[in-house]
């Protein structure tokens, strides 16, 4: 038998002390031919006796103790003091126990969400006091052997100073790097999106690393499909650092022999489609998803040899998300990978 309120838990009560009590009056007044008067008369009295107040103590009882648990509740979703009505005709138990029920899920994935957050955080300092680490070493051997005698010796003092200097470069750029996705994280980046042509840009940043491009013996080009110009909106000295970022990459990450990088281009309905395409090492599926984390490395050695701050994506990903666009990417092991991203076109 299912109770849901008082109501009901009383017309129970009160039904069954009623029988019990028109049974006991009829058989104690057997004797009289109104017995079985008698027996209603009871029956109904007590029905009615009972059911207000078994319904009257039931509803003291539980309207205390519920109205406090739903308070409670009430005041730490809210974050404030307010007094509550509950109608006990209704099904409170059930009422309340749904109301923990969904407050308990709120708080467990928000529990979840701090300890996501606590991991990361953990996470990323563990990271970034071992991307220090490195170079301070680094500098702090070079001056150590230069403070012991290595000054004076004409041979080594100047390359030891420049390898400490590079060390503090290496530094440098890791904290640039870190200062601009906090800017980025709190929306402290103004960027200024105007009507550029993308294909333009294209060219001088395969101007600006065909130096480094020829030195690993990688080939750069731009696959276009027409001549014309491609106008998109976009802030054209963050987004020629995302083509950086993505091109340098490429390099870094190509294979011995034969590399080549391809830069392409794809009208789609409002949008255009740019595409780094290379023949490179490439990396397999696992590490897709956290490609775009601060740090997030798949060779660290070959990174950092290649003077990596494992931030480069993490920079990229911010700056086409500030446009209001998306980033992607899709890689083989040994075959290649492509990141391609997207940019409004402009009217
Ligand atoms: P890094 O400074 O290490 O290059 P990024 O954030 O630019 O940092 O890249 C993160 C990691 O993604 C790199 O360490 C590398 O393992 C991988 N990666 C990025 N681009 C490519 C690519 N074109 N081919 C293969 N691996 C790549």
């Amino acid at each position: 038998m299912r109770i849901n309120s008082p109501k009901q838990a009383a017309l129970y009560s009160a039904f069954i002390i009623g029988i019990v009590s028109g049974c006991l009056t009829g058989a104690f007044s057997s004797s009289n031919d109104l017995w079985w008067a008698y027996g209603v008369i009871s029956l109904v009295i007590a029905f009615v006796v009972s059911y207000f107040l078994v319904f009257y103590l039931i509803e003291r009882f539980l309207y205390g103790k519920i109205k406090l648990i739903y308070k409670n509740i009430l005041n730490l979703k809210t974050q404030k003091d307010q007094d509550i009505k509950i109608n006990m005709s209704t099904d409170v138990l059930g009422t309340v126990s749904a109301e923990v029920e969904t407050w308990a899920d709120v708080k467990t994935r928000e529990i979840k969400q701090l300890k996501d957050q606590e991991a990361f955080r953990r996470e990323f300092i563990g990271n970034l006091s071992h991307e220090l680490k490195t170079p301070i070493f680094s500098i702090q051997g070079y001056i150590l052997t230069l403070l012991e005698g290595g000054l004076d010796d004409p041979t080594v003092n100047k390359e030891f100073l420049m390898r400490a200097a590079k060390g503090v470069d290496r530094m440098t750029h890791i904290i640039e790097d870190l200062d601009m996705i906090n800017k980025f994280e709190s929306g402290n980046i103004p960027l200024d999106i105007r009507k550029y042509n993308i294909v333009d840009l294209a060219k001088e940043i395969i101007d600006s690393v065909e130096y480094k491009a020829s030195d690993r013996n990688v080939e750069l080009t731009i696959k276009r499909n027409e001549d014309r110009p491609i106008y998109v909106m976009m802030d054209r000295q963050r987004i020629g650092q995302v083509l950086t970022n993505l091109v340098n990459n490429a390099i870094n990450y190509s294979k011995e022999e034969g590399g080549s990088i391809e830069l392409r281009f794809y009208r789609m309905d409002n949008a255009l489609l740019i595409e780094v395409a290379d023949n490179g090492i490439g990396m397999s599926e696992e590490h897709l998803p956290r490609l775009f984390e601060r740090f997030y490395r798949v060779d660290r050695s070959r990174s950092r040899n290649a003077g990596g701050t494992g931030l480069g994506l993490a920079i990229v990903k911010h700056i086409v998300e500030a446009h209001g666009q998306t980033i992607n990417v899709r890689s083989t092991k040994d075959i290649g990978s492509t990141f391609s991203f997207t940019l409004e076109l402009a009217k």
